[in-house]
């Protein structure tokens, strides 16, 4: 296929995700033809790294042949049937599953992530109503947070580029103050900043109880926010102020479930147990759309009722689609079978410890969680984000700055030598661009 044919037809019909298109004129989109292990390949050849993890979805690498066979398995027997009324062997199992890992018992399916918030918050406000509640309408999230781009999502979001301009469309909900350890003052722990943090939601919380539903959070890690990682401590006082208050709390695990931050949910690293989580991005290794929100035998039994309006009455047309749940059973057995929590912390090791290289450079905050690698570049340069992606494709790497900040977040199959190359290329890119 001629190359700039495609491109051409993409420009002319294909509205991008997160792009003004106008952008385009001076960057070319890239056609990928393939995908195996780590790397793209688009159609003249040209291979990237996917050090994003094809926006942080991809955890054992594409054309992985485990899932892949396990969906062509899959659709030689059913390939989708409604939900409603009807059950299926692949829901059921990945639905128990779920429920072992996180200790939630009753999975609600979808097949986004701001699906998956929206239906938390929706399940959160009716349980309260259910229960005689119905003034708790109201919700809260962290500062510079991300739960999706949906309008019930996106009044929970706060990020001022994604939700300014929709502003009149939204409910109110107020921001508390983020643990990120990068805004600590002078002295401070990132451990003391996060207890200051806590203490201001408890006070929030206090005051407002009697309308509040839920506090929704990413734990241990704002991705969105540019890695904006924080002290567990503060997870575990949010589970503390929201029980005391009657409040939920929402663990948004989209970004963070299955195994990025080190263990298989970020939520176990602080000892918590959430009312809702909220799961999508790796749940099927990257295959195919799937999002699911696990909940409690108390909030499942507040609906439970003779009454029809009693009940959750949410829906979407592909709910627990039995390719998506097929290819999320063959990753959760990718974990199960190759040991990956355990075999990713000494990953994790060898790539922070490689990344020591970057400290000669101008960049604060090094960190890492787990499988998450970031840093933030010190730089005058307006037009240092683009500058550097267009950098890194031309050493074949797929890399998405966030504003100045970098980040890692690839497949778990990455090896020494490709975790080598990505951050040697890095260094050398940051070098020419200084
Ligand atoms: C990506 C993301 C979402 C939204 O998921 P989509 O599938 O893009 O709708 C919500 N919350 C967090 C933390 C995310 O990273």
């Amino acid at each position: 296929m001629n190359n700039q044919n495609l491109l051409n037809r993409s420009l002319q019909s294909v509205w991008h995700p997160c792009t003004q298109m106008k952008q385009h004129e001076s960057l070319p989109l890239i056609p990928i033809k393939s995908g195996e292990g780590i790397w793209l390949t688009d159609i003249e050849g040209n291979r990237y790294l996917d050090a994003v993890s094809s926006w942080w979805v991809n955890l054992f690498g594409h054309n992985n042949p485990r899932i892949k066979n396990a969906i062509k398995a899959q659709l030689d027997t059913l390939e989708h049937v409604i939900l409603a009324g009807f059950t299926h062997e692949p829901v059921v199992e990945l639905s128990e599953k779920l429920a072992k890992l996180t200790g939630l018992g009753h999975a609600f399916f979808a097949s986004d992530g701001a699906s998956a918030t929206e239906i938390a918050l929706k399940m959160s406000f009716h349980y309260w109503r259910n229960t005689g509640l119905s003034k708790k309408t109201k919700f809260i999230s962290l500062q510079n947070s991300y739960h999706g781009e949906t309008l019930g999502a996106l009044s929970v979001t706060d990020v001022a580029i994604f939700k300014d301009t929709y502003a009149p469309l939204l409910q109110q909900s107020a921001q508390m103050p983020s643990p990120d350890f990068r805004l600590t003052e002078v002295g401070e722990t990132s451990e003391q900043y996060a207890l200051r943090c806590a203490d201001a939601l408890a006070l929030y919380v206090a005051e407002h109880q009697a309308e509040l539903a839920a506090f929704i959070i990413e734990p241990l890690v704002q991705c969105a926010a540019g890695m904006g990682m924080y002290h567990p401590v503060y997870l575990k006082r949010a589970r503390e102020i929201c029980t005391q208050y009657h409040i939920h709390l929402i663990a948004d695990e989209i970004a963070v479930g299955f195994g990025r931050t080190g263990s298989m949910f970020a939520c176990e690293q602080a000892d918590i147990k959430p009312d809702f989580i909220c799961l999508s991005k790796g749940i099927t290794g990257g295959y195919l759309p799937l999002s699911a929100v696990l909940t409690t035998d108390e909030v499942y039994a507040a609906f439970y009722d003779d009454s029809t309006a009693r009940g959750f009455l949410h829906s979407h047309s592909y709910t627990g689609n039995p390719l998506a749940c097929s290819a999320a059973l063959a990753t959760l057995g990718i974990f199960e079978a190759d040991h990956v929590i355990e075999s990713n912390k000494q990953k994790s090791d060898y790539m922070m410890g490689k990344m020591l290289a970057l400290i000669q450079l101008p960049i604060k905050h090094l960190r890492h969680k787990g499988m998450i690698f970031a840093f933030d570049v010190i730089t005058q340069n307006k037009q240092f984000q683009q500058q550097f992606y267009a950098a890194t494709l031309a050493q074949g790497l797929l890399l998405r700055p966030i504003g100045n900040t970098i980040y890692f977040m690839p497949p778990y199959i990455i090896n020494e030598a490709e975790i080598d190359y990505l951050v040697d290329a890095t260094v050398k890119i940051l070098q020419g661009l200084a």
